[in-house]
């Protein structure tokens, strides 16, 4: 075991390297503090644009650049790999896990944005069948998924067998949902048209649900009905009031508002509907006396701390503020935090509460298709839509270099018909599937046997 600690200046930990916690520790920038930022991965990851790694548009490089490059001329930073397990908020330390090696970090102020994963709403047995898509891990799979049912059914003699691989069905009409259905049609009928002999991929037929009543609910109905519509116009099944009450290898079961139960024989599912927060929330507020919404999300104060705890942050998809699991939130969040903590340090008040500028939000539908809302007065849609979608997102992203070649990736896919990402491995595929089973045999969790994995491929700590 390793211990971090020093008490010459403020110690501030943050936990997680997404939007919250990196804009938390840049928000620290040149202040008189230590900052310790502790993740469980290696990148920050740009998750908007997970999509297009799992439909072969850009690289996992393009949207995850490493963190530690990213804050390299941030002299008050250190970067740390771990997966939090345990936080003790008597003691102000934070103990986190990486392969063979356990550290315990001391802190004056905690930020926690450890963001959220995927809901399965009480079904994780969906999972080894329908994966989610909120990390690198996922999109890949999902890309060896998508590519590899098209190779299969090209292989294919039974005409059922080819349906099956040829079926596509997303889970979720938000807009994670609504940008998969809509990149796996255009990979069918642009990207793989000519590719093979047997089979002709536009045949694929996708299938966008959801147990609501509407695509894109956090839309106006106007933007709901118009996304529709499109999609219909692509030719994707857009089925509403359909609850997943079940899924395996080869398909989908599904309860209709009348309670009618069918199926839907399909080999691959993407599952884009809810999230749960991370459970580091639930382990701050036992220990805190804070409040977790079934969601999982800490209710926090005006000013993102805890009721008593005026050291502790919690922000972006963690916090159960009322706000939405969005981008921006964490951003603003994140910047909020490093603020209050630098104002406090500095002898400034630092009891201003936070407040979330909404900045709109927006989807893309297909190619030079998109809607975007600011407020309730402006609302864009088609071609003007997509290009300030374009815009938006090559500005967030981190990194002149990223920018340059998602740039060059976009020409290629949407100008072209091609997709520069479409190499897949076996490995992607069923990796996380193997890692579980296995941790099931012996009776351990997926990161457990992953440690264990990097140990005997060759990580070994000294004795
Ligand atoms: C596919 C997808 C598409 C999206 N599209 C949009 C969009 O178009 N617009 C938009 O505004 N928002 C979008 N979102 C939502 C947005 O990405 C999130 O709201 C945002 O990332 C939340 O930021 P965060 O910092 O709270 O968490 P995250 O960005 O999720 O970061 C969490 C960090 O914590 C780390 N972590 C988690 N647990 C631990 C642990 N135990 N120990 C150590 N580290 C840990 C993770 O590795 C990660 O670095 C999308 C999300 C997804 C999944």
């Amino acid at each position: 075991m390793t211990t971090s600690q020093s008490q010459r200046r403020p110690q501030v930990v943050i936990i997680g390297s997404g939007f919250g916690g990196l804009l938390a520790a840049r928000g620290l920038k040149g202040a008189p503090v230590d900052v310790t930022l502790i993740a469980r991965t290696t990148h920050h990851l740009f998750q908007p644009l997970l999509y297009q790694v799992a439909t072969g548009i850009l690289s996992s490089g393009e949207v995850a650049p490493a963190t530690r490059e990213i804050l390299k001329r941030q002299r008050n930073v250190t970067v740390l790999l771990g997966d939090v397990q345990t936080i003790d908020v008597d003691a102000h330390t934070v103990t986190s896990v990486a392969p063979e090696v356990t550290t315990v970090t001391h802190y004056d102020d905690l930020i926690l944005a450890a963001g959220s994963g995927q809901s399965y709403f009480g079904h994780d047995e969906f999972a080894e069948f329908a994966p989610g898509l909120k990390s690198i891990d996922d999109a890949l799979e999902q890309r060896g998924r998508i590519f590899g049912a098209f190779e299969l059914a090209e292989l294919e003699q039974d005409p059922a067998a080819v349906q099956r691989l040829m079926t596509f069905v997303v889970v979720g009409a938000g807009p994670t949902g609504v940008e998969m259905a809509g990149q796996i049609r255009e990979l069918s009928h642009r990207t793989l048209k000519g590719d093979f002999r047997r089979i002709d991929p536009r045949a694929a037929k996708i299938i966008l649900l959801d147990a609501a009543d509407r695509v894109l609910p956090g839309f106006s109905e106007r933007l709901s009905r118009k996304t529709k519509e499109k999609l219909e116009r692509l030719g994707i099944d857009v089925q509403l009031h359909a609850t997943v009450v079940g899924v395996d290898a080869n398909g989908i079961d599904v309860k209709d508002a009348d309670g009618t139960r069918r199926r839907i024989e399909a080999v691959t599912k993407i599952w884009a509907a809810g999230v749960q927060a991370s459970p580091l929330g639930k382990q701050v507020a036992e220990q805190t006396g804070a409040e977790v919404d079934r969601a999982g999300r800490v209710k926090t104060l005006p000013d993102l701390t805890l009721p008593g705890h005026p050291e502790i942050f919690v922000v972006g998809d963690m916090a159960g503020d009322g706000l939405p699991g969005v981008a921006q939130v964490a951003m603003q969040g994140g910047t909020y935090a490093a603020h209050r903590i630098v104002d406090r340090i500095e002898g400034r008040p630092a009891d201003k509460p936070f407040h979330y500028f909404d900045k709109g939000s927006m989807a893309t539908i297909s190619r030079f298709s998109a809607i975007a809302q600011i407020g309730n007065r402006i609302q864009l849609t088609g071609f003007i839509a997509w290009l300030a979608w374009l815009f938006i997102h090559l500005i967030y992203l981190v990194g002149f270099k990223n920018r340059l070649t998602t740039l060059l990736h976009w020409i290629i896919s949407f100008v072209g018909r091609g997709r520069a990402e479409r190499a897949v491995t076996i490995q992607q595929v069923y990796a996380r599937t193997a890692m579980r089973r296995l941790g099931e045999v012996e009776g351990r969790s997926g990161p457990e046997v992953g440690h264990e994995l990097a140990s005997d491929a060759g990580y070994r700590r000294p004795a």
